[in-house]
């Protein structure tokens, strides 16, 4: 990550950029009393961190503040792990009754379904257990892993995760929300602990709290 320490001189110069804009490097230098040569090395340090950029015979304007490109970088480090709430797992020959009950105890949208071992097989929408709802079946009796969408096409996300790529993930897939895992070998296989939930709340939440405070 690149850290932008400005000196005074720069920020001097970032603020008669933006009063005066376009405007020539030989304008800049009689602004400040120096010499055209003296300015150049913090000219080029600050197009080089893009926050002024120059347009040949036009002169130098001004291009973004320097914090917002802090923040900019602090926010594209925001890890999964940083937004993640706790899963709510249910287990295969639970009933979708049960997995009913459970969306409304814990508020939430999406339960994750473990096998016996306590890995993960799959995911139980709120819709999945409507549309059962609405049909013959008894849902006392129903186990929940007859409705989930299971194993291998379960999109997961992991805690080290940059936040923006697991958003995409809930985009392209339009789905509500993701386990957030951690993957174990078993006699060769690859299993899946399920350690925690993104959701589009969490989405929501960071959106609240890092970008709207940029
Ligand atoms: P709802 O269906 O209640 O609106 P979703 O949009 O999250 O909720 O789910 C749409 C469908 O995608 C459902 O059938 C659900 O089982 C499935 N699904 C939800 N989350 C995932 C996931 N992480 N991976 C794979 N399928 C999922």
């Amino acid at each position: 990550m690149i850290s932008i320490q400005l000196t005074e001189r720069q920020k001097e110069i970032i603020e008669i950029v933006k009063k005066n804009e376009p405007i020539t490097s030989r304008e800049i230098a009689e602004y400040l009393g120096l010499t055209r040569a003296a300015l150049r090395p913090d000219l080029s340090i600050l197009t080089m961190a893009t926050i002024l950029d120059a347009k040949p015979r036009v002169g130098y304007y001004f291009v973004q503040e320097p914090d917002k490109i802090d923040k900019l970088e602090k926010l594209l480090e925001v890890k999964v792990k940083d937004l993640q709430s706790h899963p709510v797992v249910v287990q295969e020959n639970s009933s979708v009754y049960n997995a009913i009950v459970t969306l409304f105890l814990e508020d939430i949208g999406t339960l994750f379904v473990n096998d016996q071992n306590g890995y993960l097989i799959g995911v139980v929408s709120r819709k999945d257990l409507l549309k059962i709802t609405i049909g013959d079946s008894d849902i006392h009796q129903l186990p929940v892993s007859v409705v989930m969408s299971r194993m291998p096409n379960i999109i997961v996300t992991q805690p080290e995760e940059p936040f923006y790529i697991a958003a995409r993930k809930l985009v392209d897939y339009k789905i509500d929300a993701l386990p957030v895992i951690q993957e174990e070998q078993i006699s060769g296989k690859t299993l899946l602990k399920v350690i925690g939930r993104f959701s589009k709340t969490n989405l929501a939440n960071a959106i609240v709290s890092h970008l709207l405070e940029m």
